[in-house]
């Protein structure tokens, strides 16, 4: 939006340090943050648009760091890319777009697939209306790797070879120059960030998540090529081994992180690495994925290590290392726009201080997806992605969940939605 607006009469959340600016005001020049304080003290010009947020808590727009924009409808993941036409899929994750925009998130990660590339073009041009997307397009996987789909033939799998493009579609690499040349396809499909397998992972068929997947030298040529196109990588990494590989060579996002310990959270610290746990998918699947057609090892795997991984998860809360909230959905049954019941667990049983979990989806969410410089917190100079919301998510979480308590929503100075 063109020009000036002052949002005053509102608590203002920055998400810097977990401060609340009392009686605050944000004001937005040309999608970008000016300034923000204290009303009294912020000089607010003369030509602005001044809305009156009616006393509701304002923040920066959430962030999910970790989804997948594949408009899946089951959990049967199997049988549904099979049966269901690739435009099919597309046309759904339209609606779960505009989903997650509806509840507050104004920027999503998302961690593989083949769907969010041409939504984010659409978004960026604005044929849709969705957060802004961060891709990682194809993932590269290592042959028997996580998203080497083990029960379809190989050629079916990579998207240089298959024949009936699904959401999931891979590079599948082995070796150096493989690695190098996967990395290099990525980029040249439009990807925002390297997204590689590090382990086995829950809901690949024939491994586990323990399993090292990618050597040491495959995931250094994997980030050395990435990072001179400045490009950071996430790693799908669950077993200690793998977490301790990725992080040490490069990556910057570890993804699940299911089994880590001293050493693993050490390596983390001291290579500003960040974990995206995503608990909200396997609560989901522990809880209800029977139902909606989850395969039997993914459901016994999830069962495995679903405390596990809220263990290591708390650990890593309490050892310091920094957290960023993803969910790992995919849309129906793990539906986009019900993606804060992740700040909701770690509220509920990570026992997270309510500053901290709602920087995990704003400042640290941010970090995870590389716009650390843009987006995450406000303060001048950031894009102006602002929600208010109704009700104070740090006394209680649960009020981010019904989408009509976000009664505000501004992206890059754009407002969506108005209510209050
Ligand atoms: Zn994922």
């Amino acid at each position: 939006m063109p020009g000036k607006t002052a949002l005053v009469n509102c608590e203002v959340f920055t998400a810097i340090d977990g401060e609340v600016i009392k009686n605050g005001c944000v004001v937005v020049e040309d999608g970008n943050i000016l300034a923000v304080g204290k009303e009294s003290e912020v000089d607010i010009p003369q030509d602005s648009e001044v809305i009156d947020l009616g006393g509701s808590f304002v923040m920066p727009g959430l962030i999910d760091a970790h989804l997948h924009l594949q408009g899946f409808r089951t959990g049967d993941f199997v049988k549904e890319p099979l049966l269901t036409p690739f435009g099919v899929f597309v046309a759904r994750a339209v609606n779960d777009a505009k989903a997650l925009l509806d509840a507050g998130y104004t920027t999503v990660v998302d961690a593989g697939g083949l769907v969010a590339l041409h939504l984010r073009e659409a978004v960026r041009e604005g044929s849709i209306v969705g957060p802004r997307i961060v891709a990682a397009g194809p993932p590269l996987s290592q042959t028997f790797g996580h998203a080497d789909t083990h029960y379809l033939p190989s050629e079916w799998v990579d998207i240089r070879t298959t024949k009936k493009l699904t959401p999931f579609a891979s590079l599948l690499c082995d070796g150096e120059d493989e690695c190098r040349k996967a990395t290099r396809y990525a980029l040249r499909e439009g990807a925002d960030f390297i997204k590689i397998m590090a382990t086995g992972g829950v809901l690949s068929q024939k491994d586990k998540p323990e399993y090292t997947q990618f050597t040491r030298k495959e995931i250094k040529a994997i980030v050395e090529e990435a990072s001179k196109a400045s490009r950071i990588v996430h790693a799908h990494a669950q077993g200690a081994e793998g977490i301790a590989n990725a992080i040490e060579c490069g990556v910057r996002v570890i993804a699940h992180a299911i089994y880590m310990g001293d050493n693993e959270f050490n390596l983390a610290l001291e290579h500003k690495a960040v974990i995206v746990p995503t608990l909200a998918i396997v609560d989901k699947i522990v809880k209800e994925g029977a139902k909606h057609g989850i395969p039997e090892w993914g459901l016994r795997k999830a069962e495995e290590v679903y405390e596990i991984h809220i263990e290591t998860v708390k650990k890593a809360y309490k050892a310091g290392v920094l957290i960023a909230a993803g969910t790992d959905y995919v849309g129906g049954w793990l539906p986009m726009g019900e993606n804060s019941i992740e700040l909701k667990i770690y509220s509920e049983r990570i026992g997270m201080k309510p500053e901290d979990v709602l920087m995990s989806a704003t400042k640290a969410g941010a970090y995870a997806a590389g716009l650390e410089n843009q987006i995450g917190t406000l303060e001048p100079n950031k894009k102006a992605d602002i929600i208010a919301v109704s009700g104070n998510p740090l006394a209680n979480i649960d009020v981010l969940l019904d989408k009509d308590n976000i009664v505000f929503i501004m992206k890059e100075g754009e407002i969506y939605k108005k209510t209050v």
